[in-house]
């Protein structure tokens, strides 16, 4: 067996290209053109990383919207060899636990003492802290009485991972396609998007009233005894960096609360710091009964997701008649020591460097820079919140049509980015961007010349 150095690792990873591969990519065709070069990421430091052929590239994907505290952090890497040395896994099921596992929903608790937080459940990813969210809102609902609540009221253009659950809550057909049937009793709306709406309204506040009036309509239809918990992400991330008026999540909050409805806050990506609030929620003023967390909560050092409960849906469920105080529900993974070693230290990090604070003041000169690059042939908008943006890309500016997604252009604006230096992340008819929430501004200002760079050379 060879042993790779890390030397010789970087001399190999140039094989690895275009090397035949029995990995299927997620989230892309499952016969890879033989053209099209792979690319292989080896290390990575700070805010950036470096590829087979030796590039340093500004990380603008930032990993997948998770490496919130950059690559390669020291406290971090000490935190898990620290855990490693001790107990790698142990269960924490009934009547077993370990220190971190309780330490760090401790810490969870504490943070979010602002939402009532009282209880935490953990996973290993989003998708799995979005099913625990679905799953224990029926569980509520049970143990308070009224089982008949089972609906789910989601938003179009969302997305909530990739278990059978997340997957019928999103709001994106082409994750429906082929994998039906999904779960009965989802019911959609439309999204808060001021760019593509069905109104073609521009204007923020009558967006919302339009929103509004199809949500209690859409209540009313269905009767909200029907209804279980509304889902969504403070701001829209895989669906387009969507965010919505200031109005919008108070009114929301304030029509479920008249019909007892749960609101569950998808803040996988929103979570720990991205859109420039602790939480995505909070730049909204609202509070939701269920929050899903993963990403930024251990910044893809070790995977981990939570899913934190409210003292109103803990209390009921802790309470509930018969078998419905009990949490028949949970992984493996529900409480991984080394993951929750290194989230207590990521954490840690998020906090000491207010890096809430950090995507805030960079995220405003990002945002800033790029609409600028509005200029370009094909950018219809530039948008988002904190470190989290998109530029949109329309075959026509006038009717805002999107690029045809099998055009390619986005893929092309992203290699052409690659070779001034910064790796961005191509989705669909959209450029994506979510950085390390430790970027700085020059960064900010380098990734958009780098993009302004692309652009030209495909207009
Ligand atoms: N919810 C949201 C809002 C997400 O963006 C994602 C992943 N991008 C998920 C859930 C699912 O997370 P995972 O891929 O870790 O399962």
């Amino acid at each position: 067996m060879t042993v790779l150095t890390p030397d010789s690792a970087i001399r190999a990873a140039g094989d690895y290209k275009t090397a035949t591969k029995n990995f299927w990519h997620p989230m892309s065709p499952s016969k890879q053109d033989p053209s099209q070069e792979t690319l292989i990421v080896v290390s990575g430091e700070g805010n950036y990383v470096t590829d087979a052929d030796g590039n340093r590239l500004l990380d603008g994907v930032g990993g997948l919207w998770n490496v919130n505290v950059g690559h390669n952090r020291a406290e971090v890497k000490d935190a898990i060899k620290a855990q490693l040395d001790q107990l790698a896994y142990y269960q924490s099921f009934d009547g077993v636990a370990h220190p971190r596992v309780y330490d760090l929903a401790d810490r969870l608790v504490g943070m979010l003492a602002q939402e009532d937080a009282h209880r935490v459940l953990f996973g290993s990813n989003g998708s799995d802290a979005v099913e625990t969210a679905l799953k224990l809102s029926r569980q509520y609902w049970i143990a308070a009485g009224e089982p008949g609540r089972v609906r789910f009221l989601s938003l179009r253009n969302s997305y909530h991972g990739m278990h059978i659950g997340g997957t019928s809550v999103g709001g994106n057909a082409v994750y429906h396609y082929n994998h039906g049937p999904l779960l009965p009793g989802v019911e959609l709306l439309d999204s808060p998007f001021l760019y593509r709406n069905p109104w073609n309204t521009e204007d923020p506040a009558e967006l919302t009233d339009h929103l509004i009036r199809q949500l209690e309509e859409r209540i009313e239809f269905l009767g909200g005894q029907t209804i279980a918990a509304f889902i969504a992400e403070p701001v829209q991330g895989a669906g387009g960096v969507i965010v919505p008026p200031e109005d919008y999540w108070p009114r929301v909050r304030e029509v479920l609360d008249r019909h007892g409805i749960l609101m569950i806050s998808d803040e996988v990506v929103t979570g720990f710091g991205r859109t420039g609030n602790m939480l995505g929620s909070r730049g909204w003023g609202v509070k939701p009964d269920i929050m899903a967390f993963a990403k930024g909560i251990s910044a893809g050092y070790i995977p981990l997701a939570a899913t934190v409960f409210n003292r109103r849906v803990a209390d009921a469920i802790e309470n509930g008649p018969g078998f419905s105080n009990v949490i028949m529900h949970g992984y493996t993974y529900s409480g991984h020591p080394t993951a929750a070693a290194a989230a207590l230290a990521v954490l840690d990090i998020v906090e000491r460097d207010d890096l809430p604070g950090n995507a805030g003041l960079v995220g405003a000169v990002l945002q800033d820079e790029l609409q600028a690059l509005e200029s370009h042939r094909y950018v219809g908008e530039t948008r988002g919140k904190g470190l989290m943006a998109a530029i949109d890309l329309v075959a026509d500016k006038g009717t805002r049509e999107s690029v045809d997604p099998s055009s390619g252009i986005a893929h092309r604006i992203a290699a052409a980015a690659r070779e001034e230096g910064v790796v961005v992340r191509p989705a669909g008819t959209k450029i994506i961007l979510s950085p390390p929430l430790t970027l700085e501004a020059d960064e900010a200002r380098e990734m958009v010349r780098a993009l302004d760079a692309a652009l030209s050379r495909v207009d």
